[in-house]
């Protein structure tokens, strides 16, 4: 969906929930769906997921971020974060499995046997624990490449 509607669906739902002082944003994470930021008192949206999705998925994930804000930093997703996040409509669960999500940009290849032994958003250079599940073949031999 779009971001305004999305941003206005996320403020309605605050709103509701009694959290009128707390502020939506986006942001570029590939990974998750949104996230709590107490320190700041705001919520923000992956502008990656809010495009994939519709407005039921981000009412899930809006409702999610929102059990986070009403429970407080400490719970995690405790039991206590559950009852609230069941409560209000959430799934309760850690992450929203039935979002779509951005696919992952860089694969790390094996060049020896040229298996994709893993894929990620984002590229880093941490490969020295890594090792081929194929071939058996240790990190030095393997390299990022990009998806498409
Ligand atoms: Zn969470
Ligand atoms: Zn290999």
């Amino acid at each position: 969906m779009e971001l305004k509607p999305a941003q206005d669906l996320a403020e309605t739902l605050l709103k509701t929930h009694g959290l009128s002082h707390w502020q939506v944003r986006f942001d570029h994470a590939r990974a998750r769906c949104g996230s709590c930021n107490f320190d700041r008192q705001e919520i923000t949206l992956s502008k990656h997921f809010v495009a994939l999705n519709d407005a039921q998925e981000l009412r899930l994930t809006v409702l999610h971020e929102i059990a986070h804000a009403l429970v407080g930093p400490a719970n995690g997703h405790n039991q206590r974060w559950q009852k609230v996040a069941f409560d209000i409509g959430a799934t309760g669960q850690t992450t929203n499995t039935s979002a779509q999500m951005p696919k992952h940009r860089w694969g790390i290849q094996c060049q020896c046997c040229t298996a994709i032994v893993g894929r990620r958003h984002r590229r880093s250079l941490k490969l020295h624990w890594m090792r081929c599940g194929v071939c058996g073949t240790a990190s030095a031999k393997l390299r990022w490449i990009a998806l498409n």
